[in-house]
Order: structure tokens, then sequence, then C-alpha cells
């Protein structure tokens, strides 16, 4: 049975036209299941009603013409209740509604599942019978379970149409919008750059084509070429790899040799495909045959055939795939990537870039972390859509709301420009605080601090309006390299990063790898690696690697007194008490080492991220060996909440503001405080206006965030009195939902005059 829902919803995926897919799902999963009937309605919200858009057995002149409203029928009632609904005689049924255009007279079985995606009713899949009888329980449970698939693939099949047919069948110049988790606030006009665009037939987008025989010979000359390509490889490694890697060139020259792949794809292409869509059509009918195979050897092959077709497509396509250079780059770049990188941001050539879109992460995943930290706009999550489809394209992005549209008219991009235009004054305005205090109305005093790791030119700029470095990642740099960096690479970027504001204290975090940061060298593959083998786990697995770490750090503080060390993702006593020891070693190594300056050698403060929720309950004895603490907020709130700060389809649950989480920071000021140990916050939430009050309110005086925001937050300190903030406190601890707590909070923004900052959502 799943080998036949695979193959069904595969129907969808494979196939462009949304409508041609569901009449070939409705016609396999009838002959699947034996029925008399399948058909499936879609909603359509503007109209408020399903229409019929495929169907074997009842009606086909009805489809696409036959609408039922939201609350009418058996299709209506299937739609309101979100639930299947299976009856022997649909046509006794008191919300029985009778439809003449389909025909549907002769059946009286019915067994109806609700199409749903992330909450949304998509439409309606039916089974009907002339036979009176229940549908069984297998049947149910079958028809429930292809509705679920179908709903993913009909809506990334929507995506797809949205972009790609539409560029032939429609006018010229149609907006096209798409919608993504916001990732880093602000707007962007520019033009889609696709980083590492490589030729893959997944992200061809179909197109049709008439020019049968321009489209035949395209095809015949990429084989050709193909051909003389893999031969040319296949001689290159000759004797120099086992036999089982040389027999897949052997596969590959007999694939492009048989008859039946060329004239396969020459038949799709008399049907009206150009050529690269017509391959692909065939190739992934290929891909899904040897996937389904019973020998596991047979089904691998699925990959050397995907692979020799890619190389068929880059021939057809005749692209160079080789990076854009600097001259080539628009002036104003979107980069779109499939997952953002440190890599990426830190060598896309600075001052080209305005926006960003990644496909996948969410708004606290570290790729919008570290688009935060550069100020540069980004849209995360934006699921189900080819990446090619963007290249090249105008884009107007939204990091506010997670909004793109693509190729916009002139209306839209003039007022997109205002808007543009309206954030910079108001940016402008934030900025010309100076070098004023973080003091509130009545005197109470914050210190803010720069969370840096990712672009020294940016940080510094506005460090000097800080109060110190209160989180240096320092995985950014690691993630950059092709190897781990040598302790002298190390020692001399801590330095310059030391000695930027040598009075101001420092905040080194160490290694902080695994989750969503991986080292390109240094493979982690995990099921669940937000809960593995992250942070202080690994380099405590690892002392070679934290040893040359700290050492590099000391041996660049010489002189200085400014450092401070941070252990992160602590879960026990234990591990701070095993870093302590390796970091007393590591410091009377480098003091032995540097005799002669050893006076000049300053023991650094060290102190714990409290980010585990274990370690809530284990302040009391943690205070005992650390000199702070620093709440590590965006983990916290993944780690209290159970949801990953790096999926998409969860980020909505993903939320600081939710009572549990409140809760604990509230508890974690309160203990810190009564223990008498420093604390600071390092989480987003430091770098939001409502965060800022509501921590206030709690306790928290240093906060420490993404450099952009030092100057929205110190004007937010300074618009806001602590006594009302403590009260609004009060009232927001009582509330049970997020929502209201948010409202709540904006509310009272709106009070002190900071709407302005709520309303542009910075
Ligand atoms: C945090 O978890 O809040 C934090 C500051 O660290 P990171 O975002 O790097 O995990
Ligand atoms: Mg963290």
């Amino acid at each position: 049975m799943l080998t036949k829902l695979k193959r069904i919803v595969k129907e969808v995926n494979q196939n462009p036209v949304l409508d041609d897919a569901l009449s070939g799902v409705v016609k396999s999963l009838k002959e699947a299941i034996k029925v008399d009937s399948v058909s499936i309605y879609l909603a359509n919200y503007e109209k408020q009603c399903f229409t019929l858009r495929a169907t074997e057995g009842l009606a086909k002149s009805a489809i696409g013409k036959v609408s039922i409203g939201f609350s009418e029928g058996l299709i209506g009632l299937i739609g309101q209740r979100e639930e299947p609904i299976n009856i022997s005689n649909a046509q006794t049924h008191p919300r029985f509604k009778h439809y003449p255009e389909v025909q549907e007279e002769q059946y009286h079985a019915f067994l109806g599942a609700p199409i749903i995606h992330q909450r949304k009713v998509l439409g309606v899949l039916t089974l009907q019978q002339q036979r009176k009888r229940l549908f069984s329980q297998d049947e149910e449970a079958f028809l429930v379970t292809l509705a679920m698939q179908l709903a993913v693939e009909i809506v990334n099949a929507e995506a797809r149409g949205r972009f790609s047919l539409s560029d032939e069948n429609s006018e010229q110049n149609e907006i096209k919008s798409l919608n993504g988790v916001p990732g880093s606030s602000g707007l962007a006009a520019g033009v889609g750059v696709v980083q590492n665009l490589l030729v893959n037939l997944r992200n061809h987008v179909p197109k049709r084509s008439n020019d049968h025989d321009i489209q035949i010979k395209h095809y015949r000359a990429a084989v050709k070429q193909t051909r003389e390509q893999v031969e040319l490889l296949s001689q290159r490694i000759q004797g120099e790899v086992p036999d089982d890697v040389q027999a897949i060139f052997t596969l590959y020259q007999h694939l492009l040799d048989a008859n039946s792949l060329g004239r396969e794809v020459e038949q799709k292409i008399v049907l009206g495909w150009d050529a690269p869509t017509s391959l692909k059509l065939v190739i992934e009918t290929y891909i899904a045959q040897f996937q389904a195979m019973s020998d596991a050897y047979m089904r691998e092959r699925a990959v050397d055939v995907e692979d020799l077709s890619n190389r068929i497509l880059a021939n057809l396509l005749n692209l160079d795939t080789t990076r854009l250079t600097r001259e080539e780059l628009p002036e104003k770049c979107i980069l779109v990537a499939e997952e953002l990188t440190a890599t990426m941001l830190a060598e896309f050539p600075k001052g080209r870039l305005c926006g960003l879109i990644s496909i996948r992460g969410s708004s606290n995943s570290h790729a919008a972390i570290m688009a935060r930290a550069l100020g540069v706009p980004a849209v995360m999550g934006v699921t189900g859509l080819p990446l090619s489809l963007l290249n090249d394209k105008d884009i107007l992005l939204d990091g506010y709301t997670g909004a793109i549209i693509v190729s916009p008219n002139q209306t839209i991009e003039r007022e997109f420009q205002q808007l543009i235009h309206e954030e910079q004054l108001l940016s402008d305005k934030i900025l010309a605080q100076d070098d004023l205090p973080a003091l509130t109305k009545d005197n109470c005093q914050l210190s803010l601090m720069v969370n840096a790791g990712l672009s020294a030119e940016i940080e510094n700029t506005y460090s000097k309006y800080a109060d110190g470095v209160g989180l240096f990642r320092t995985e950014i740099p690691f993630m950059m390299r092709q190897r781990f960096p040598t302790e002298t690479e190390q020692v001399e970027l801590y330095r310059a990063m030391l000695m930027a504001e040598p009075d101001k204290p420092f905040t080194m975090r160490t290694l902080d790898v695994g989750g969503d940061k991986p080292l390109p060298y240094f493979p982690m593959s995990e099921e669940n690696p937000f809960l593995g083998w992250r942070g202080i786990r690994l380099t405590l697995d690892h002392p070679e690697v934290f040893l040359v770490q700290i050492r590099a750090m000391l041996r660049a503080s010489i002189g200085l007194k400014n450092l401070q060390i941070m252990l992160p993702m602590i879960t026990s006593v234990s591990e701070v008490l095993e870093a302590k020891r390796l970091i007393s070693q590591a410091f009377f190594e480098v003091k032995e080492e540097t005799k002669e300056n050893s006076g000049q050698l300053h023991k650094p403060k060290i102190g714990v991220m409290l980010e585990v929720p274990a370690v809530i309950y284990q302040m009391p004895q943690l205070a005992k060996i650390v000199d702070f603490f620093s709440v590590g907020s965006n983990d916290l709130t993944q780690y209290l909440l159970a949801v990953d700060r790096n999926n998409a389809r969860v980020s909505e649950l993903y939320d600081s503001y939710h009572p549990a989480v409140l809760a604990a920071l509230y508890d974690i000021a309160q203990q810190a405080n009564k223990l008498d140990v420093p604390i600071t916050l390092c989480g987003e939430l430091a770098g939001e206006p409502g965060g800022t009050i509501l921590l206030m309110a709690m306790g928290y005086r240093k906060l420490s965030m993404n450099s952009h925001s030092v100057m929205k937050i110190k004007w937010v300190a300074r618009s806001a009195r602590l006594d009302d903030a403590k009260i609004l406190l009060d009232e927001v601890l009582a509330m049970s939902d997020p929502k209201n707590v948010r409202e709540r909070v904006n509310q009272y923004l709106e009070s002190i005059g900071l709407g302005a900052l709520i309303r542009a959502g910075i």
C-alpha cells in the first residue's frame, strides 16, 4: 500500500501542471483501490467555495465548473468539520445537496477526507461507489494518509505553477508573491542572485515550447556532448578508482546509448515541452523506477541516473556554473540560497548585499542572527520553490513580515522605495542619539553590550557606543575556514578584537559548533543536532581543540585585563569543573611560556551560558564556581518550548513571550541577584524593544545584542520608566497567551512614544 501511496503522490510532484497532476492522481487512485469514482475539489478562499478540479467517475464536463459553497453539501461539511466523512448512502444524508452537472445519481457510498496544510483546508478528496456500503477502516485510513501527503505537494505545485508556466502563458510583468518567515527586519529592493546554483533537474522550471525540431536538435547535441565528456572522464580515472566506480561510467554510456531514453524525451518534446523539461519528466520517472526496485544496489543507481541527467541538462542549458565575479554582480543584490551560511555572507562583496532569502531555516537560525548582525533584511523558510526561479529577477523583500514580491510593477516598486526612505529617516533619528547613556526617565541605568563575531568592521563602528562585548561567537571564524585555525591565527584574531576597546569587558565564548552551525571540515551527521553534540559537549570531548582555543585567548590577552571566557550549552556542574580544569592548565602553560611577560597575564573571569533549562535548577551550585552568568534566550526558548529554532514549520510556536519563557527569565534574574552573581542576557530578545522593557523590569541591567540594535535599545531605555515597566511586567506575567502579552507590550511602547518602532517592526 505504501508503494502505491508514494507513486500516487509522486504524480503531483512530477507533473508541472497542477490540474494534469490531479487528474493523474484520481486515475491512479481509482485503479489502486477499485472504487467507482474518485474526485478532488480544491478550495477557493476568495469565492468561499470548493471547485471540482479532477474526477474519474463524475462528469468530466463539470471539472472547473461546479463550485460548492464552503457551507454547502457534504464537501462543505468535510471542510467545516476538518475530518473525514464515511456514509453508506450519501443521498439520504441531511447535508447532501444535488448538483445535476456532476451526474452522481448512481452513487451511494461516499467517503471524503479533507486536504489540510498547516491548519488550512486546501480541498477535499472523495471516493464514491454505486453499492450502498460503508468504506472499510483501511480505506478510510489510506485516504486520510493520501490527503495529508497531497496537501504538501499541492502547496508546492501551486508555488511552482505561479512562477513557471505563467512565464509564457500570462501577461508580462505579472507580479508574483511568496511568503516566508521574517528573518531580519528591514526592506530591500534588488536583483536576485542565487548562490551555488547547481544545474539540477529538480530545480528546473518546466517550460512549454512549440519549436519541436529545434528542441530535438538541441537535445541530441547535448547528449553527444555528454557522451564525449563521460568518455573523457572515464579514461582519465581508469585504473585509479575501484571497478565499481568505473562501472558507473559504463552505466552512463549504456543509458546515453539506450534508444528508449532518447525516444521518450523526444516524445515529450513533440507533446509541447522544451528539451530540458522533457528530460526532467522522463528522468524523474526513471528515478522513481530505480528507487522502487527491491535490489538495494539498483536502488542506489537512482543517484547515478540523476547525476547523468544533470550533466545533460548543463550541456543543454550551456550553463557556466562558476560564480559571478564582483564586476558582474548587480549593484543591489538579494542573495538567495538553499541555506545561508556564514561563509556566503562573509565572502559576498561588501556594499552589494541588500537582502537575503534562505529557503531553509527560521527567524532564530544562526543565519538570521547573522543577517541581523549585518543589518541586512532577510526572509527565511521560503519552502516549495526552486531557487533558480529567483535568479536575475527584480525582488522586493520585506524582512518585517516575510513577504517577497518578484518582478514588481512600477507602482508597487515606487511605493516600496518610499517605505525604504521612511525607514531610513527613522533609523537616522535613532542614530542621532550618539553617545547618550542608556538611562531610563527614572534613572535606571542599563549597560548595553554588543554581540560580535561576524563583521569586525560593523561591530567596531557600533561598539564605541556600547559598554563592551557581551558575546563574541568564536565559531564564525572557525566556520569560514577549510580546517581548524591554528593557535597563532586565533591569537591574531582575538588580539585585534580585545585591543579594539581595551578598557571595556570582552566576553569570548568558547567554540559553540553543532546544531545549525556545522564545521565544513568536521562532518557531524546527527538525527537531532540541537539535542546532540553541541557546544561544550563537543569541545570537552576534544580537549586538543578546546585547549588551543583557550591558549590563544590567553595569549591574546597578555597585557590586557578585559578578557572574560564564557562556556556555551552547559547542562551540568561537572562540565564547568572540567572546563575550568582545562582553562587552568592552559593558563599555567601560557604563564610558563611567557616568563618575561608572565606578570602581564591576568586570570580571566569565567562564566556560563544559561540556555539549557536544566541549569535554572542548578544556579546555586554554579554560582559557587563561576564569575558570571549569561542567559542565551535563543536556545533557552527553543529548549523550554521544545521548538527547533531552525524549523520554519514550527516558527510560530517559537515565542519568547510564552508565559513559561517569561517565568523562567524572571526566575533566573531573581536567583542571580540573590546569589549576587552578575548576569547578562545575550539572546535576540535583548535587542527587541518590548524584550528590553520586560527584561529591565525583571532585574536585568546588562543586555547584549547585535550591534545594529544598540542605538535603538538606547532610545527605548531613554523613553521608558522602570516603575511603569514593573507594573507592565506584573500584568503580563499573569497572562496565558503570548499574543496578549505582545499586544499589551506594544500598547505600552505606543504609550511612551515608540509606536513608530512597532509599526516599522524594528
Ligand atoms: C542564545 O542561545 O541565546 C545565544 C546567544 O547563543 P546562540 O544564538 O549563538 O546559540
Ligand atoms: Mg545558544
